[in-house]
């Protein structure tokens, strides 16, 4: 079975000495885009190094191993947990392979949505597969192109694909970075001493103390080698994308992404849940850490006072990495636990960034009645996901999203809360900064940007098989 794509960590090297341990660096740094799995190839301009794991960047890497990822050019990627069977070795990336003589290795983060399409006609025409991932269609269709230039295979590969994808790809003397026509996921580059630095968010800039330059811009390639930085339009940009879940909950807050900074937008978020959902409330609580910047918003906004109500162990993963749903209330609880000396007694406003089962929620509602809480006014930084994601977040079929089944005083009953308000596509555009029109706003509206062709199972509904396409 194609496993799609999924939102990951990318970083790139060009032109240091200690190209593999900055990007150890990177990757740490970028851990929240994946936990699935890490790994780093280098490249010494003759051979490539390669080491890559299931497992976190810290489990995955020590002195040893990355004294032998010699070369002064690396790429590195952390995969996104999963549910279940892309868990296994021949998935991890960066993908490796020898293309047309030359070595070449592969990381991708995002979602192509016609990859099953392309990979059956080739397997057809008798190529073989030994993975299951997005990267390797994206290889053979680069494999298929007359050119002998990497940069000259990319752009043939890239009119072929359709979809979400980031691209950082590792040659012999380059760190090739490219980002899909709509720009659906954060790609950016900086320097460092005479180096190029690329990363998927600019944490990972930060960590390495480079200097931001500027995004990947949407359709755009570059190529940093040497010290030095080229750039080419491969597609034709005609609308923005922005996945807006980024700035919602995937991107760290100390991060600028789509040229925004992801605190200020999640602030503006929560002053804004504030003026559209307003509470009586005592105390004003976030669900940490992703809600920390939304709950401050509300507070500031609301003149509530904010609390750190819960506290989260720090040493756990994020809660989707469990599969199944035993799993995953166990993982609430080790997670999260309520100060209660703080709220027995309080009409409470508690900030969350999103609500995707309500497996979550759930738990912590119950969490906070066991802990004396009198009212509980749930507010959510982003409306009510009604649509699964098909370019990169990992959300999953759509019987399975609460707010596609349930209105949302069905879904307040369902978590026994006093209250609860989303805030409106509007208002979360609006926080932004940004044209509401550069934003994918999928998971809320069901207003696919990319059409696909791969899709109804995840949606569920047979009858949206043609939509997209109609629409295309
Ligand atoms: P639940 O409603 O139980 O499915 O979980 C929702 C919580 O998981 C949210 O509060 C987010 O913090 C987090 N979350 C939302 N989307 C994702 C995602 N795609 N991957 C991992 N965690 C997510």
């Amino acid at each position: 079975m194609m496993d799609v794509g999924h939102n990951c960590g990318l970083f790139g090297v060009s032109g240091r000495p200690d190209a593999s341990r900055l990007a150890y660096m990177g990757l740490y740094a970028l851990q929240h885009r994946g936990q699935e799995s890490a790994g780093i190839v280098s490249s010494d301009r003759v051979c490539f190094h390669v080491h890559k794991s299931l497992g976190l960047v810290v489990e995955n890497f020590d002195e040893p191993i990355l004294s032998r990822l010699v070369g002064d050019i690396a790429i590195g990627h952390n995969r996104y947990s999963t549910t279940g069977s892309s868990a296994k070795p021949s998935n991890v990336q960066p993908l490796v392979v020898d293309l047309k003589g030359r070595p070449l290795a592969v990381a991708h983060n995002g979602n192509l949505v016609n990859a099953a399409e392309l990979r059956t006609g080739m397997e057809r025409k008798g190529s073989i597969f030994q993975s299951s991932m997005d990267s390797e269609v994206v290889v053979h269709l680069m494999a298929r192109s007359g050119t002998q230039s990497v940069p000259g295979m990319a752009r043939h590969a890239v009119t072929l694909i359709r979809g979400a994808y980031c691209f950082v790809m590792l040659t012999q003397e380059a760190v090739i970075a490219l980002r899909d026509p709509n720009g659906f996921r954060p790609l950016c580059f900086g320097t460092l001493g005479g180096g190029i630095v690329v990363s998927s968010e600019t944490c990972g800039l930060d960590v390495v103390g480079a200097r931001y330059e500027r995004e990947v811009e949407p359709g755009e390639m570059i190529i940093a080698a040497d010290g030095k930085v080229t750039s080419e339009a491969i597609a034709a940009s005609t609308r923005r994308a922005y996945c807006v879940f980024e700035l919602i909950y995937f991107s760290r807050p100390d991060s600028v992404v789509f040229g925004v900074s992801v605190d200020a937008v999640r602030k503006a978020m929560g002053r804004r849940l504030a003026r559209e959902h307003p509470a009586s409330a005592d105390v004003v609580i976030s669900v940490p850490d992703s809600s920390n910047a939304a709950a401050l918003g509300y507070s500031m906004e609301s003149g509530i006072q904010l609390e750190l109500g819960l506290i989260r162990n720090h040493y756990v993963g994020r809660t989707f990495i469990y599969p199944t749903r035993e799993l995953r209330d166990y993982r609430v609880r080790i997670k999260f636990n309520p100060v209660r000396e703080l709220l027995r007694g309080k009409r409470v406003v508690v900030v969350d960034d999103s609500i995707v089962r309500a497996t979550t929620s759930k738990k912590l509602m119950q969490m906070l009645r066991g802990a004396g809480v009198k009212e509980i006014h749930l507010r959510i930084g982003s409306p009510p996901i009604t649509h699964p994601c098909f370019y990169g977040i990992d959300t999953p079929d759509r019987d399975e999203l609460i707010a596609a089944k349930c209105s949302v005083e069905e879904i307040a009953k369902h978590l026994g809360v006093d209250s609860l308000g989303y805030l409106s596509v509007e208002g979360l555009l609006a926080s932004t900064g940004l044209p509401p029109e550069d934003f994918c706003v999928a998971c809320f509206t069901g207003d696919y940007p990319v059409v696909f062709t791969e899709a109804p199972t995840k949606l569920g509904l047979e009858r949206l098989a043609g939509r997209p396409e109609e629409r295309g």
